[in-house]
């Protein structure tokens, strides 16, 4: 039996794992003692991805030859490799000549390794010339990322894992930490059995199984996060809780910021927040006067179409108590997915360049095209994850490539997105999976290999890189991502002319080392950092520069920050409602978020029978006052309808929730009939009540709420 070291696939944790396999499949999974993220342990979802690879669901669900169709009415057949690459390079060219690089989009996941990242991000950038690559790290963590550069100057979060040991106060906002991040959460279990002096204050509109652990939870409305943080800041200031001395002497903007605050009294900011003065009173309190305290936060805060102020006034709250920069303290976005982070590393995003460089920077965009050895990078911003889709529907992209990721589910209005996957000249689809609801759409379908298959590298929550070994050989006839890309990039090349290779690799390695160079001097320098020492020594925490004995477990210890200034930037936040308020037509606040047992769109764990004992079927969670108001029993079929779409579920009676709320869980799409596929009865899981409102800076979607109503069926 062969032991190959891993990470989990599921979650921005990270945790290590060791697959036992035979070379052909995999026998077993067990946590990686040696991993400094979960030391071996793993939850649930983790310790059943060996059930997840095995040999008949594979052969079930997996796509294991390039299929393609050449008439939209027809199925897709089997090809070959060369066949459907020469296609799409032959599409490719004939589109870019007649309607320009920019009639090409790319949308691709934070499931890739950091190596499939970078190879796809250069091939829009630096050899098609469009900057339409966005991801579904958009949907996930690009507030985070906003917020992070509007005050701190660079997309890094500045804590690490043990901080939570040292926390004295963990204020968890919009996050169920316990379900989404659950190794995590069992570290932070272990951190208050050792200090029961520790406090937990824990803010989300659900009384979640985190919340009802916690020493202080707000039941805050949803949406409310920046006057809870406001209305803190305010708090503090008052009590004297504020760092006058940091705040001179490491930050700028303060004078306008406390000006906005003085209106966030305690009686506003509990109001609007739906919660008591008393609590609110509390939290700051506690927050303010804590030796460290630690702010854990997630899609709550990102998932919002006011994401960026959500992020930026925590983040205002950490820099005006000091609470950065030092151990156990500090603002530390959770990542969603498993390499959203390695992603932003290689700036793959419509907005990014690598190494966390801006598109929007001329000198940025001339250092990458003096990296890759082009003319120049192209100045037109690309396309965020809706402004794409909404690009494909008017017509304007007219190529779509989806890479390991399932729009045709987790997009949020799926009116808008299936309009546009059929609109599409061309939609290519990669994935390791056939049965995803975007394959329905693909003209051309790359298989793809998947975990415990790939090799590379993944950058988790903490900053920490990890190197992957593949424990099996490919199947059938997939391919790595970054392998599919380079061939058809070649292809593409020999078509226009190209007489050098913008993409002379033949291992990950290779493709890391250029990465590895483009961060020279960035605040995420890995200059020092090679796959022998991932080997010899272990998953390493950026920043690595060259010459340094290792990296660094938190940043900002000095109070310097990476801005023109050197100093964190207090953002003037304002509180703005959600963007679609409910009324008297569509009177239910709906909320959406993961489950503890599933993941995504559930293609993996939708296919481990023993992650269903948790929750079996799509439900809605009401509260019991609105049920019985309504006639409608626990059990009945409810029709839950947004301006958007419709869904029929089971109503659950939750304790969790207010009245006028409402919870479904995001991981179903709509039922596969085969031979019919997911283009059938309209439904198209919670997505199709979702809205696509975006944050004007992150262009993050408020996937979080949605105005609805609740009618027996
Ligand atoms: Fe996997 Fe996340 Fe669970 Fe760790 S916490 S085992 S990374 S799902």
């Amino acid at each position: 039996m062969r032991q190959t070291r891993a990470t989990c696939c599921y979650c921005g944790v990270g945790c290590g794992v060791i697959i036992e396999s035979d070379g052909q499949q995999v026998l077993g999974v067990k946590g990686d003692p040696a991993h400094p993220a979960n030391f071996g342990r793993l939850c649930t979802k983790g310790s059943t991805l060996h059930l997840s690879a095995s040999p008949v669901l594979q052969q079930q669900a997996r796509a294991l030859y390039p299929e393609m169709r050449t008439d939209r009415n027809a199925a897709r057949t089997r090809t070959t490799w060369d066949a459907s690459l020469d296609a799409m390079a032959q599409k490719f060219a004939d589109t870019i000549a007649r309607h320009g690089p920019d009639s090409v989009g790319f949308y691709i996941s934070g499931q890739l390794l950091t190596e499939d990242y970078y190879v796809f991000n250069k091939l829009a950038k630096g050899l098609v010339g469009t900057n339409n690559v966005d991801t579904n790290s958009r949907l996930c963590m690009s507030s985070a990322v906003a917020g992070y550069k509007q005050t701190l100057g660079a997309d890094a979060p500045p804590a690490c894992y043990e901080d939570i040991d040292l926390a004295d106060v963990v204020f968890i906002v919009g996050s169920n930490t316990a379900y989404a991040h659950p190794i995590l959460y069992r570290r932070l279990e272990a951190a208050r059995q050792a200090n029961p002096l520790m406090k937990v204050i824990v803010a989300d509109p659900r009384k979640t199984d985190t919340a009802r652990e916690a020493d202080l939870f707000l039941p805050i409305l949803p949406g409310t996060d920046v006057a809870l943080f406001n209305g803190m800041l305010h708090i503090c200031l008052w009590e004297d809780l504020v760092d006058a001395a940091y705040i001179e002497a490491h930050t700028e903007g303060f004078a306008e910021l406390k000006q906005t605050v003085r209106d966030y009294t305690p009686a506003y900011a509990a109001q609007v927040c739906g919660i008591s003065e008393q609590d609110l009173v509390a939290a700051a309190r506690l927050f303010g006067k804590a030796k460290a305290s630690l702010s854990l936060y997630c899609q709550g805060l990102n998932q919002s179409a006011s994401g960026t102020a959500k992020n930026a006034a925590l983040i205002n709250l950490h820099l005006a108590t000091a609470q950065i920069g030092k151990p156990g303290a500090g603002p530390f976005s959770l990542t969603g997915q498993p390499n959203a982070m390695g992603g932003r590393e290689v700036g793959g995003m419509a907005n990014l360049l690598s190494a966390h460089r801006d598109l929007a920077n001329p000198a940025h965009r001339a250092e990458i095209a003096q990296l890759w050895g082009i003319d120049d990078v192209p100045a037109k911003p690309g396309k965020t994850a809706v402004e794409m889709f909404e690009a494909v529907r008017a017509g304007e992209i007219k190529i779509l490539w989806i890479a390991c990721t399932n729009p045709a589910q987790s997009m949020p209005d799926q009116k808008l997105i299936r309009e546009a996957l059929r609109k599409a000249e061309l939609v290519i689809v990669q994935d390791a999976y056939k049965t995803t609801a975007s394959v329905d759409y693909a003209d051309i379908l790359l298989p793809a290999t998947t975990w415990s298959e790939k090799e590379g590298t993944v950058t988790n929550s903490e900053r920490r890189i990890t190197r992957l070994q593949a424990a099996l050989d490919k199947p059938g006839e997939t391919l790595h991502d970054w392998e599919i890309v380079i061939r058809f990039a070649r292809k593409l090349e020999a078509r226009m002319g190209r007489e050098r290779t913008l993409f002379p690799y033949e291992t990950t390695e290779e493709i890391w080392n250029e990465h590895r160079e483009s961060t020279r001097g960035r605040d995420l320098d890995i200059t020092g950092l090679s796959f022998q020492i991932l080997e010899q020594q272990g998953p390493q925490q950026w920043p690595y520069p060259q010459g340094a004995a290792g990296g660094k477990k938190r940043l900002y210890e000095d109070g310097v920050f990476p801005t023109a200034s050197g100093r964190a930037k207090f953002v003037n936040t304002v509180y703005q409602p959600v963007a679609e308020p409910v009324d008297a037509r569509y009177p239910f606040r709906l909320t959406t978020g993961r489950l503890r047992d599933q993941w995504h769109g559930m293609s993996r764990t939708g296919t481990v029978a023993q992650l269903f004992a948790h929750q079996s079927e799509p439900t809605v969670v009401m509260a019991a006052q609105d049920m019985e108001r309504r006639f409608i029993k626990a059990g009945d079929l409810v029709h839950v309808t947004s301006r958007r779409g419709s869904q029929i579920l089971t109503a659950v009676a939750g304790d969790d929730m207010r009245p006028g709320q409402a919870f479904i869980g995001m991981h179903w799409g709509e039922e596969y009939v085969s031979g019919r596929g997911h283009d059938g009865d309209g439904s198209y899981g919670v997505n199709a009540l979702t809205l696509p409102a975006i944050d004007p800076y992150s262009k993050q979607p408020e996937l979080k709420h949605a105005a609805a109503k609740i009618l027996k069926a």
